[in-house]
């Protein structure tokens, strides 16, 4: 392997993200703490990560001319969310590192593609099979059988272009609801509990996982998240081990999350990686000697990891739409910890700040 100290990034550097959501901002957050710059690149003004960085790109995300300038002026790249196109990164992956790099994010943009992958690298998921018309869903059907969900396999984010197929469904129906395109049917999960392991892969191969936590959703977004997740210590290492084993199949350098679900006889199942910071890791900002979104920047710039250790028992909760009208009485809440994205408009579903509410460890 070359010596790849050669691409550290040290405090002072400029750190280019690609996406300006939430987790973007408290990504330029940790990486201010530690003395570095942000430079957000993102189609919408006066995004949430804008409003807290050092610099910023506004423009689409395949203006090549735009991704020529933001390349000149960082020292390395990375992105917030999936749904960004491939050919942009690859283009600026061309100029700068791009961590944790392009296939990653090629993998994440397609269900099909991405449940290949992790089959390929031992991590067991439902079974699937790739439609692409009524037909083909109806002889899916006959052969992953009933309960099943059909998606779309692209673009898939929170549940969106999701249809719950029961014994009742006709298959022609439930191709035009998901809306058509290319889909995937899974077989339905009648799962105990939804758990993810989120860890970082350094440039040098080294891996700190946080410990497993549980996901509750609410309408197909996340709710709740229970850190630890209530499950025995054997099926946590699993978990741990598995998203570690699905890390290294791809060479990872940066933040991966791995959502699973546990079967009832008590079995991991992976649904879905995300190859950046994730909503069920944010408990890690106040429970954890590093955050998720410090370890993303030591990781993206070939830092050494630091400690993913807790120190509390933690439940973060989501604020969506109006939830964060309760501001007031968060603030007043002993123990609670609110964070607020600065979005403006609080659209039903939308994701607009969370609450961690910390607790003494269990056999403490
Ligand atoms: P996804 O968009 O794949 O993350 O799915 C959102 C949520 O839908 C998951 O967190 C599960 O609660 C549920 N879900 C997705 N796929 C399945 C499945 N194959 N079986 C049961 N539930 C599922």
């Amino acid at each position: 392997m070359s010596d790849r100290r050669a691409d550290i990034v040290a405090p002072g550097g400029t750190i280019g993200i690609l996406g300006g959501g939430q987790l973007g901002r408290m990504t330029a957050l940790a990486a201010a703490a530690l003395g570095y710059r942000c430079h957000i690149f993102c189609p919408e003004a006066d995004c949430p990560a804008m409003q807290v960085a050092a610099a910023a790109t506004v423009a689409a995300y395949d203006d090549g001319a735009a991704l020529d300038a933001f390349a000149a002026a960082i020292d390395v790249a990375t992105y917030e969310f999936e749904n960004i196109p491939a050919a942009g990164v690859e283009r600026l992956a061309a100029k700068v590192p791009v961590r944790p790099g392009v296939e990653p994010l090629y993998l994440a943009q397609n269900r099909v593609r991405e449940k290949d992958f992790l089959n390929r690298a031992g991590a067991p998921t439902a079974p699937y099979m790739a439609v692409g018309d009524a037909v083909e869903l109806a002889a899916a059907l006959d052969e992953i059988g009933r309960p099943a969900v059909l998606k779309s396999a692209a673009f898939g984010y929170d549940g969106k272009g999701q249809v719950m197929i029961d014994a009742a469904s006709d298959a022609g129906e439930a191709w035009a609801e998901m809306g058509g395109g290319a889909g995937i049917l899974e077989g339905f999960v009648d799962f105990a509990m939804e758990i993810s392991v989120v860890l970082a892969r350094g440039l040098d191969g080294a891996v700190a996982a946080y410990v497993p936590v549980e996901n509750r959703h609410r309408n197909h977004i996340l709710d709740v998240t229970v850190a630890p997740a209530r499950i025995a210590p054997e099926l946590a290492a699993e978990a741990t081990a598995m998203a570690s084993r699905i890390a290294a199949a791809l060479d990872f350098v940066g933040l991966l999350a791995v959502e699973m679900f546990v079967t009832r006889d008590g079995a991991l199942l992976v649904n879905e990686i995300a190859p950046r910071p994730h909503n069920s890791g944010h408990w890690t900002i106040d429970a954890c000697a590093t955050s998720q979104f410090e370890q993303f920047v030591r990781a993206v710039c070939g830092l050494p990891l630091g400690d993913p250790e807790r120190h509390a028992d933690a439940e973060m909760t989501n604020l969506l739409g109006d939830d964060i009208a309760a501001w007031p009485a968060i603030l007043a809440e002993p123990g609670a910890k609110l964070h607020l994205y600065g979005k403006r408009a609080a659209r039903p579903g939308r994701k607009m700040g969370h609450v961690t509410r910390l607790m003494p460890r269990r056999g403490d």
